[in-house]
């Protein structure tokens, strides 16, 4: 991940060094290069475009330091301007007051929810809470018996709708699964956090329903389980590797079910990271958590400032 746009900076930069002022010239030239690396990083167009700017305003009104050389300040410049990008402060779960905090997980099928959900609650337990998970995934019989797999890796109870329930749907899809909803994903979630306040879990993560593309009927379950158990996080899982396609699904998520939070997956492949770069700053939300492979500890806090320093490293 970000291989080729860490290597891109770096070289647009060691043309700087060595210089003992910026002139103009200078200056249009680098952006002119970080605005292509962007570009072929897969960044959305309106990001590059943002960052370019504010790139340009800082690097021309900059003061000229004693302490840092002209490439110095300019890496310095679009370091902050990347920090900035990809959201500026670290930020993870707020917790309710009165527990249990309720984390609703939403995105495409094959995002990474199901996986994540078992990373989050591994963490959360780490952390000295009693997570449990919901499956409130009703589209696909599969999803239950998966999440059941993720929690006992993760060491934390999973609560699922009755299985006579999940015998009872009759079509099914080219895959094998049922292509019918068995049951009733806002009863079942609501079931879920009435067994945490009993069993004082205090937090409870809500795996929902993904699919293939974003879809109005599975954007409006989603949006109808958000109103009916009133999450304090709904977090966004989305694939890094999906690239510029990534907006336009953190648009219809955000517009549909109005996330609190992006969970990057996949990010120990090798995309061109421009999902990451886009997705916070289109959507205004932060980016919590990565998720960087298939094991329950494969996960981080995602820390902007830290990801920048990767990325110009
Ligand atoms: P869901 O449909 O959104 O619940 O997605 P799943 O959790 O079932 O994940 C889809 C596939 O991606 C599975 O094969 C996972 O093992 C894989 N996967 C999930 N997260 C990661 C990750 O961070 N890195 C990698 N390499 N694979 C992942």
């Amino acid at each position: 991940m970000f291989t080729s746009l860490s290597d891109r900076l770096t070289a647009t930069f060691k043309n700087l060094r060595g210089k003992g002022r910026l002139t103009e010239s200078d200056v249009n030239s680098t952006i002119r290069d970080i605005r292509l690396a962007l570009l072929d990083a897969d960044v959305a167009l309106p990001v590059v475009k943002q960052f370019t700017a504010g790139v340009r305003e800082r690097a021309l009104g900059a003061e000229v330091s004693q302490a840092l050389n002209p490439a110095q300040q300019v890496v310095k410049i679009v370091n902050d301007e990347l920090v900035s990008i990809l959201g500026g402060e670290t930020r993870t779960i707020q917790y309710a007051k009165n527990p249990p905090t309720v984390i609703m997980l939403a995105g495409l099928q094959g995002a990474g929810k199901t996986t994540l959900a078992g990373k989050l609650a591994y963490w959360l337990k780490d952390q000295g809470h009693t997570p449990i998970l919901v499956a409130a995934d009703l589209q696909r019989p599969n999803a239950v018996t998966q999440l059941e797999v993720v929690g006992e890796r993760a060491g934390v109870p999973v609560f699922a709708p009755e299985r006579g329930n999940i015998g009872g749907h009759d079509a099914v899809g080219p895959t094998g699964e049922g292509t019918r909803s068995f049951g009733d994903p806002i009863a079942v979630s609501r079931a879920g956090i009435e067994q945490a306040r009993q069993k004082q879990h205090d937090v409870v993560i809500v795996d929902t329903a993904g699919r293939l593309a974003v879809d109005a009927d599975l954007m409006q379950q989603a949006a109808n389980i958000r109103a009916a158990i009133q999450p304090d996080e709904v977090l966004f899982v989305i694939d890094a590797m999906i690239g510029q396609a990534a907006v336009e699904t953190a648009q219809a998520f955000q517009e549909g079910v109005d996330f609190t939070g992006v969970v990057l997956s996949k990010l120990d492949g090798d995309a061109r990271g421009g999902a990451a770069l886009s997705v916070a700053s289109i959507t205004g939300r932060p980016i919590m958590f990565a998720s960087t492979g298939e094991n329950v500890k494969d996960f981080e806090v995602f820390h902007p400032d830290r990801m920048a320093s990767r990325i110009l490293d």
